[in-house]
């Protein structure tokens, strides 16, 4: 494997989590689960705990745009479903979730969980893997993750440009992180992670598609205003052009809410129940150990 930077530990110190993880619900949204975490802490916690118990997670960030290629694509949809944690990161999820289930679920996104996380794991003294991006961008997200976090423990790092899962899953797994961060994209990370995951020793592994960019500084975040009122997307299209041609997708989702909802109001009218949007019944909870 060429080019697998490994990096010394740093002692480790363990402390409790600030609260304790509450059990997962998720709820539908055209056929794609989400996950309805209340706080980021409550995310961060459920984290930690699973991390500490070595019981195996695997987390994708849900939007508009993974939840239409999902109807689109059954093979995606599956590869969704599979994952253990459906982090609601679009605020077009939120809208659907609201409209279609009546429940105000907090937004968790990819990028704002990544850094809850990091700092978790500087504080529990766990270490983690950054996996995806260019070599430059990874190596200089490490390089600014060290600045701000300088007792956390990258047990790891490697771009997102390789050839070789086996070999590159034999790297990672020399090096045990307790948390894994895939920064390949959407799809691509999806499928990697669905398919590499029950080889994977790191127990919690996460998709978090251009957060190292982020942190590299190589793409902007989006400004608070944006990230304040969900609408990062916004500033991505105005950054970033090409994105454009999403426009369309994000298009045929809405479309699609809406059917949904006109859908379960005349329903509610046919069957006497006049009380709007409720949770479904059909909700599945999570997994609850
Ligand atoms: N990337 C990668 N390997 C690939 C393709 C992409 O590591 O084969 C990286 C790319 O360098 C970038 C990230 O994946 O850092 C994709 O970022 P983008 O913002 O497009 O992802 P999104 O958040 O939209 O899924």
């Amino acid at each position: 494997m060429k080019n697998v930077w490994v990096f010394t530990l740093v002692s480790p110190q363990s402390q409790n989590a600030a609260i304790s993880p509450k059990p997962m619900h998720e709820i539908d949204i055209l056929g794609v689960p989400v996950t309805c975490f209340t706080l980021y802490r409550e995310a961060v916690a459920h984290v930690v705990d699973r991390v500490k118990t070595r019981d195996k997670s695997c987390c994708v960030a849900i939007n508009p745009l993974k939840v239409w290629s999902a109807v689109k694509d059954p093979s995606f949809a599956e590869v969704l479903k599979a994952a253990d944690v459906h982090i609601c990161d679009g605020i077009g999820v939120a809208l659907a979730v609201r409209l279609l289930r009546g429940r105000s679920i907090q937004r968790i996104t990819g990028v704002q969980l990544f850094f809850h996380l990091v700092a978790a794991a500087e504080k529990e003294g766990l270490s983690i893997f950054l996996l995806g991006a260019t070599a430059e961008s990874n190596e200089d997200a490490c390089h600014n993750l060290l600045k701000r976090h300088p007792r956390l423990k990258i047990a790891g790092r490697h771009d997102g440009y390789f050839d070789g899962d086996e070999a590159m899953m034999d790297a990672i797994n020399a090096v045990e992180p307790d948390i894994l961060f895939v920064a390949m994209g959407s799809p691509k990370q999806e499928y990697w992670m669905a398919k590499n995951c029950a080889g994977l020793r790191a127990p919690f592994v996460m998709g978090v598609g251009g957060t190292f960019d982020v942190v590299s500084g190589s793409a902007k975040w989006a400004p608070a205003l944006f990230r304040k009122t969900g609408t990062e997307f916004v500033y991505r299209l105005c950054m970033q052009p090409r994105r454009l041609k999403i426009v369309p997708t994000l298009c045929r989702f809405t479309v699609a809410v809406i059917k949904a909802y006109i859908h379960l109001r005349l329903s509610d009218g046919e069957s006497g129940n006049g009380e709007g949007a409720q949770p479904d019944a059909s909700d599945s909870p999570g997994r609850m150990d």
